[in-house]
């Protein structure tokens, strides 16, 4: 069966001490009323990894980065190889944000690298994909996310694809307060999980999380988590408060 998860993306959030605080806080919370059956990941700086490992009980709460670098490792000033990621204890990676799209111009040949290194290294990646406003205002967005993942995981043998983590992030609907309806989040979802059926099989589609990310706050989780195909959420502004992110985790 396919596992509910609960990711938190603190983007460029927090200093250390304020992230470890944090981080301490969603552990405790999640220990005394988090639901057993939710797989519960923090997405935290890059510097705050290895911190953030140490103070939480990390099979109770993952710990992920928000990136890593396209190449292994060498002259490339500046970068953090999956190696390193996975060397901190973090066991997850964030990976092709529409931020990192947008704003560090990740294509798909820099996503599909990325991806490879950090299945290499025995970390799950937490695929993003998603549309513009632009794009779903003209009713392509189907065409559009679909050839996102054509791009890039569909390309991996079914048993690399088994191990990762999608997550549909309408792109208005990031830090917008825009939220998709449940129907716009659920026919998506499901566009998705068919189209992996056709490139793969049924079992596969039906072994993998599709979490929804875009202004998910603790009014509205329990609505989206309700559809059959939404298996969780990737959480940005509102994982940056324990008590609003453990009632997300509880939305189910
Ligand atoms: C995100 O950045 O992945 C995200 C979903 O942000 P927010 O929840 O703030 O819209």
């Amino acid at each position: 069966m396919r596992k509910k998860v609960v990711a938190g993306n603190w983007k460029c959030n927090t200093t250390l001490q304020e992230g470890v605080e944090l981080a301490k806080a969603v552990d405790k919370i999640v220990a005394e009323k988090g639901a057993s059956d939710v797989v519960v990941v923090m997405g935290t700086p890059f510097t705050h990894l290895t911190k953030v490992v140490e103070s939480v009980n990390t099979k109770r709460v993952g710990v992920s980065s928000q990136n890593c670098a396209a190449e292994a490792k060498g002259a490339f000033t500046g970068e953090v190889s999956a190696a390193m990621v996975k060397s901190t204890g973090a066991e997850y990676v964030i990976l092709g944000h529409s931020e990192r799209r947008e704003y560090y111009g990740e294509t798909s040949e820099t996503l599909n690298k990325k991806v490879a290194l950090t299945l290499e290294n025995g970390l799950t990646p937490i695929y993003c994909c998603g549309e513009p406003l632009e794009i779903r205002e003209a009713g392509t967005q189907k065409e559009y996310v679909i050839n996102q993942l054509k791009e890039t995981i569909f390309s991996l043998s079914a048993d690399d694809f088994k191990k990762i983590i999608i997550a549909y992030e309408p792109i208005w609907a990031i830090g917008t307060g825009k939220t998709a309806t449940t129907e716009q989040a659920q026919e998506m979802h499901k566009d998705i999980r068919d189209a992996i059926a056709a490139q793969f099989d049924a079992a596969v589609a039906d072994e993998i999380s599709i979490l929804y990310g875009g202004s998910c706050n603790p009014k509205n989780a329990n609505e989206l988590f309700a559809n059959p195909d939404v298996d969780g959420g990737l959480i940005g502004g509102a994982s940056l408060k324990a008590e609003d992110f453990i009632e997300i985790i509880n939305a189910y």
